[in-house]
């Protein structure tokens, strides 16, 4: 097989990206946005020893899957993969994600339980944060990168945003335009507006503007003057200073510009309160499901529970009632100073939280002596690792919930806990990221 040859391939099975797979010439051709069940004619585009990439030319036999995507700029903007199939053909490819990340990465065989549905397919993210630059014929855009670049893909109505996102994001284009906010430049690192970051609280209905900016000016106040007087949602407006030439969307520096520093939002029943900088899970009646899981695994009755890389404390919280103490551990200061504030906002006595990384934290609290019955992990995507793993399993703890938002590096950190005598009893993945490749996941090991 070379490039550019045109093959017919039947599609049998998705990878975790999305990309869906079949077989020619004893070779494996990853093709994305195809459906299982597809029979295609691709175009060869890159070979490999043991597999090849490539793209549909021609649908030959459609996929009972497929349904008519309903966005226009699906495929280019580098955020949903799965807008091509209908959704219950989705949590089934989901679902068969995790199976097959904790079978052949970590080589596991736990009870997989059913995936938890999503409610809403739509408007579901409370959170958005888009790069705005400037088109050819010198219009503000502000969109997605495209796949594996930083070309921003214009969009104006993203699905997965809230209606008011587009409202608001209209409008401070509009502002930026009129005020001569110049915009900045990846390649040349020239102009000031960087993104456009904002928040919503789910229930609470508070909005937080922040604009990541290289330079604070004057202009800047003018326009968030403006944009708080006619959007009344929004009770907290920042900037962010970002002078770096980098990926990292946030820089160091944050300035109050309106209302209070954080928005608040209701989780599990309580009053939680989000700094910018601190993780807050996107689809809040989602993450209530996916936490009710965790709570359902770590059974916290009168248990001493330890909340490894706890955010702004929300899981712990939502146990603290039931558990006889919670630990948080959390690494960004943002997040803990507002894992305190919501313990407290909450009349939580029993909970306490600690800035640190968490092997490092799990390290330190078992030469300290402390003995959790229950020990919650929900790492960033990179997953925990073995160092922090070897930590957390010489508690000796009688269970661990793991929660994580990448069932490839679930799968892996299971399979080290598998080694030191825990055993991944049970796995229920949770749709929390829908349309998306994304899938999230709660793991119950047991010490065996
Ligand atoms: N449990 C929280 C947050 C989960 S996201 C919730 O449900 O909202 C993962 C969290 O891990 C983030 O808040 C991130 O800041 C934090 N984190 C990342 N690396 C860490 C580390 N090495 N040690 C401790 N926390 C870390």
């Amino acid at each position: 097989m070379k490039k550019n040859d045109i093959i017919e391939l039947e599609i049998t099975s998705l990878t975790n990206e999305c990309s869906g797979v079949g077989k020619a010439d004893g070779m494996v051709v990853f093709v994305p946005f195809s459906a299982i069940g597809d029979k295609l004619e691709v175009r060869i585009l890159k070979v490999n020893k043991t597999y090849c990439y490539g793209k549909i030319e021609r649908i030959i036999t459609p996929s009972p899957d497929r349904v008519t995507p309903d966005c226009s700029i699906y495929g280019k903007c580098g955020g949903c993969s799965l807008r091509h199939i209908s959704y219950e053909a989705e949590l089934k490819a989901k679902a068969q994600f995790v199976i097959d990340a904790f079978t052949r990465i970590g080589g596991l065989t736990p009870e997989f339980l059913p995936i938890v549905a999503n409610d809403r397919l739509y408007g579901y993210r409370n959170k958005l944060q888009m790069p705005v630059g400037v088109d050819k014929e010198g219009n503000i855009i502000s969109g997605f990168y495209a796949t594996h670049s930083h070309r921003i893909v214009p969009c104006d109505n993203c699905l997965l945003q809230p209606e008011i996102f587009k409202s608001i994001t209209d409008r401070i284009k509009a502002l930026a335009k009129e005020l001569r906010i110049s915009l900045y430049n990846e390649e040349t690192r020239k102009g000031n507006l960087r993104h456009i970051y904002l928040r919503k609280g789910h229930y609470s209905g508070e909005i937080c503007l922040c604009l990541v900016v290289k330079n604070n000016e004057k202009k800047l106040k003018t326009l968030i003057d403006k944009i708080t007087s006619e959007y009344k949602e929004i009770v907290s407006a920042v900037i962010n200073i970002n002078p770096k030439d980098t990926n990292v969307i946030l820089g160091e520096e944050e300035i109050l510009m309106y209302g209070k520093p954080e928005i608040t939002d209701t989780m599990c029943g309580n009053k939680i309160s989000i700094a910018p900088k601190a993780f807050y899970q996107v689809n809040t009646p989602a993450a209530e499901k996916l936490y009710a899981k965790a709570k359902e695994f770590a059974e916290p009755d009168g248990k001493i529970v330890l909340d490894l890389y706890c955010g702004a404390g929300t899981i712990g919280l939502s146990m603290a009632k039931q558990a006889k103490r919670i630990i948080g551990v959390e690494i960004i200061p943002e997040a803990i100073e507002n894992a305190k504030k919501n313990a407290e906002a909450n009349g939580i006595e029993n909970a306490e939280f600690i800035c640190a990384d968490a092997g490092k934290a799990a390290k330190i609290l078992l030469e300290k002596g402390l003995k959790p019955d229950v020990v919650i992990v929900d790492p960033p995507r990179k997953g925990c690792g073995e160092e922090a793993v070897n930590y957390i399993a010489q508690f000796g703890a009688e269970r661990i919930v793991m929660v994580s938002c990448n069932a490839a590096t679930a799968a892996r950190d299971c399979g080290y806990f598998d080694k030191l005598g825990y055993k991944a009893t049970k796995v229920v993945p949770v749709d929390m990221f829908s349309r998306t490749a994304h899938v999230e996941t709660v793991v119950l090991l047991i010490k065996g």
